[in-house]
């Protein structure tokens, strides 16, 4: 009797050594212009190659502006990183879909769009939100960079294997709450480090009535509350997600496949090392109101008691103060966690017919080209300009202040990023996680709204 985790962990060791630890096998590495270049410069060091370069896939999305994206980058740093990464896939012959090219994307978003994250594999990146991917139920995660490395050479890491957390949302979701609420509810619910040393599965009904997309937002966050990863089991929306995609397995292939991924859940008996359960209902549209996403409350409670006086401090806020009716100067929609199309079509189906407030900057930004092809094929782009929102081009943007994006110090932003860390989105800048819908009917009102109320 097996948990999900361990029948595709189990698969993929490739020998035990000394001490416990595990020699993993991977089968997809994605790469970013942030942690690659170290390990390039390390192999060349050593003088060895890649183990599998057909294995790699790169693509630019931390340094990348998000306008003119035809034109040279402006900021030195962005533009080193970025012509690194295109030299270093060149030189080692990597697929690369850098700057300009129509596949370029957040790491996390091209992935699955193009089928190449599929049930059942392990999956690394130089990247946190590689858990995005156990969406589809693969045991995806972030590494360092000497791992980044590690990989490359090896198509192997030495790990340890994590502890399992099993967390079950049962029943119906409210109106207006969606999956980015679901996280954020369970991290304030567990805290920062509340799966520290886990990897987690969500199930329950709450979990498997959500879309693919939906799920890759609950497995993106996973780690914020400290765990290595999240997965979802695969189902019939995993398939019907996959099927046709461009990596998706072919006529007999795809046949095969599917018989494979039709092994991958939980059996009814297997025993998690932790499990939590939460109720739907429970769950209303959520904010942070310090600078970790574990400190989260409901839209229309008020701020606790907490001995993170440090955080109130930074965010300019008090404790037993509501944020309802806060004005917040920036709405940034985007991030891996939140800027495929099911978020931006959400977003145009409450702004249209309505306008931003004035004082307030809301910037758009699809996680790929692909998604802001779709975007514009359904004339979502017309809606956001009548509505005064800008629609950008793909990159990580605001989500970090790495690129041109960023908030400035001591201006309050409702962003649908995953990380609500001290200058995160620029030195100073002030934070609030929420999902795109009230991101959206932020930017309307001005001020942070219930998104419950304004709906029809
Ligand atoms: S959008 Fe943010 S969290 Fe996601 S890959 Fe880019 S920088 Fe990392």
């Amino acid at each position: 009797m097996n948990t999900l985790f361990d029948k595709i962990w189990d698969q993929h060791v490739v020998t035990e050594i000394k001490g416990g630890r595990q020699v993993i096998y991977i089968d997809q590495h994605y790469i970013h212009e942030v942690t690659s270049p170290q390990a390039f410069a390390g192999l060349e060091k050593r003088d060895i190659t890649l183990r599998r370069k057909d294995k790699i896939i790169a693509t630019a999305d931390h340094n990348v502006p998000t306008k003119n994206q035809h034109l040279p980058i402006s900021e030195p740093l962005s533009k080193k990183q970025v012509s690194t990464l295109m030299r270093n896939c060149e030189k080692f012959d990597v697929t690369c879909y850098g700057l300009g090219h129509e596949k370029q994307g957040i790491v996390h978003v091209i992935g699955p769009e193009l089928g190449i994250t599929k049930p059942g594999m392990t999956i690394v990146c130089g990247d946190s939100h590689t858990s995005t991917h156990g969406a589809f139920g693969c045991i995806a995660f972030g590494i360092g960079t000497s791992q980044v490395e590690q990989v490359m050479a090896s198509q192997c890491l030495i790990l340890n294997k994590p502890k399992t957390m099993r967390i079950t949302v049962n029943g119906k979701l409210q109106r207006g709450v969606s999956s980015k609420d679901i996280v954020l509810y369970i991290i304030s619910k567990l805290t920062a480090a509340g799966g520290t040393g886990h990897f987690i599965e969500f199930a329950g009904d709450a979990i498997t009535d959500l879309s693919m997309e939906a799920r890759m937002t609950v497995c993106n966050m996973s780690i914020e509350m400290g765990a290595r990863g999240g997965m979802i089991a695969p189902d019939q929306k995993t398939w019907d997600y996959i099927k046709g995609r461009e990596h998706a397995p072919k006529a007999d292939k795809w046949n095969e496949a599917l018989a494979y991924w039709k092994t991958l859940y939980t059996d009814a008996e297997a025993v998690f090392d932790t499990e939590h359960t939460f109720e739907a209902s429970d769950i209303s549209p959520m904010l942070t109101y310090g600078t970790n996403p574990g400190m989260g409350i409901k839209i229309d409670t008020h701020i606790p008691e907490t001995e993170n006086q440090k955080a109130l401090d930074y965010m300019g806020l008090s404790t037993g103060e509501s944020l309802i009716g806060k004005k917040v100067e920036h709405v940034f929609i985007g991030s891996c966690t939140n800027s495929r199309i099911e978020d931006l079509r959400l977003v145009a189906e409450f702004v249209k017919g309505k306008q931003k407030a004035d004082h307030i900057s809301a910037m758009i930004v699809p996680g790929s080209k692909a998604v802001e092809a779709q975007a514009i094929e359904e004339g979502l782009d017309k809606i956001f300009e009548a509505a005064g929102f800008e629609l950008r081009e793909p990159g990580c943007s605001a989500c970090l202040g790495m690129n041109e994006d960023k908030v400035p110090a001591g201006e309050y932003c409702v962003s649908t990023s995953n990380r609500n860390f001290e200058g995160r989105q620029g030195p100073g800048a002030r934070t609030i996680l929420a999902s795109p819908l009230t991101a959206a009917a932020t930017a309307v009102a001005g001020v942070i709204v219930d998104v419950r109320k304004e709906l029809n």
